[in-house]
């Protein structure tokens, strides 16, 4: 079963309303309203995401959310009634993956977390999560961060997965170095974009059967990298 997204609020209107628009958008929800059930649930249940307000009875959400990112690699949007830079820069520093200020709309809200779950390659509700290429040669689950070639698992960093998963996004389709460090590797990451190469020359190491003649992860010289498995359909 998807692990759940975790909901704190105070507010019991409100994390009705937020609840219900997950649901019906094929999430499992856990509702909270307080630090303190929020640290029990993440420990419990270690969700999907967090959806956190800020303003709580037992202490700040601010702090929970530091704790919250300490724990597990889980993204935290923040619900929030405050708007200035200042502060919303602050939430960023201790973690936050988006803020969505109040008042919001739930669709904005179940976009932001569609949007930060496809950053953690976490897939939306168990859906388009595992996707199979070139009759079932090479299968990718999104959820378990697995690759099977020939029906067999094969060990890939989370790295590698991430760019395997980005590239087979789009079959076809012709990424540019820049484009693979931002999607695979996250926009945060300072590095020579050259280090994409020494990724893909793993890979090809593990999935490919002549990695000097690649099947899947083809160079397109001069532009970058592009992925040429065939996606089986049912
Ligand atoms: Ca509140």
């Amino acid at each position: 079963m998807l692990p759940p997204v975790l909901i704190v609020e105070d507010d019991t209107k409100l994390a009705r309303i937020v609840k219900a628009y997950l649901e019906g958008a094929d999430f499992r929800t856990v509702h909270v309203s307080t630090v303190r059930e929020a640290l029990q649930k993440a420990e419990e249940e270690s969700p999907l995401a967090v959806i956190l307000d800020l303003g709580l009875p037992d202490g700040s959400g601010e702090e929970l959310c530091q704790s919250l990112k300490e724990m597990g690699d889980f993204p935290v949007i923040m619900l929030t009634a405050k708007s200035s830079e200042e502060e919303l820069l602050a939430g960023f520093a201790l973690g936050a993956d988006d803020y969505v200020t109040k008042p919001a709309s739930p669709r904005e809200l179940i976009c932001r977390l569609k949007a930060v779950l496809k950053r953690y390659d976490r897939g939306s509700a168990g859906k388009e999560t595992v996707d199979s290429f070139n009759n079932g040669a090479l299968v990718l689950n999104g959820l378990r961060h697995q690759i099977a070639k020939d029906g067999r698992p094969v060990a890939v960093t989370p790295t590698e997965f991430k760019l395997m998963l980005t590239l087979a996004s789009s079959p076809g389709r012709t990424f540019t170095r820049d484009e693979l460090i931002s999607r695979a590797l996250g926009y945060q990451f300072e590095g020579y974009d050259r280090s994409i190469d020494a990724h893909i020359k793993n890979l090809r190491q593990k999935i490919e059967t002549d990695p000097r003649a690649p099947e899947y992860l083809r160079t397109v010289y001069g532009v970058g990298y592009m992925f040429a498995g065939e996606r089986d359909a049912l």
